[in-house]
């Protein structure tokens, strides 16, 4: 589990108020951020160009464009400097790896989910390309968490 995506999307929250994780496209010009949909690789459906312009693959559906450009805020929000800045130093693949793990959390922790938009956002991403492993982590983590939490009495 990540604290520091945590803590961001929590900050993110107080500063910018609930956001519907479908209303992307209304938030990102308050943040500089524009989406262009282009064709991409089937192995990358979305990439962050120094955090101002998101490539969107062309043709995914509405609910799987809202995880992956929540995903590259995320980058915008946790990893300023850029991915390639970071892995070009000691250590840059582990690091890179615990980035992923960041940004899905802060993309599933700062903007609101209705648990059907979620479902369809990653149904979508498993057959329009891999779902990366870092996500099936990161959803398994808060999963186990928020149970902990239920079990606790605490939610
Ligand atoms: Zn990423």
């Amino acid at each position: 589990m990540s604290m520091l995506a945590m803590d961001a999307a929590k900050r993110w929250r107080r500063v910018h108020g609930l956001i519907n994780a479908l209303s992307w496209d209304e938030f990102l010009p308050c943040i500089g951020i524009t989406v262009e949909s282009v064709d991409l690789p089937a192995a990358i459906p979305a990439v962050l160009v120094r955090d101002r312009v998101i490539l969107l693959k062309r043709g995914l559906s509405r609910e799987s464009s809202a995880l992956l450009v929540w995903h590259e805020v995320g980058h915008v929000a946790l990893h300023a400097g850029g991915a390639a800045f970071w892995t070009s130093s000691v250590g840059g693949q582990h690091l890179l790896r615990r980035f992923e793990r960041q940004a899905w959390t802060f993309a599933l922790q700062f903007p609101v989910w209705q648990s059907d938009v979620l479902e369809a956002a990653l149904n979508g991403l498993a057959s329009n390309c891999e779902i990366p492993g870092t996500l099936a982590l990161v959803i398994d983590d808060l999963a186990r968490s928020s149970h902990q939490r239920t079990r606790l009495g605490l939610a």
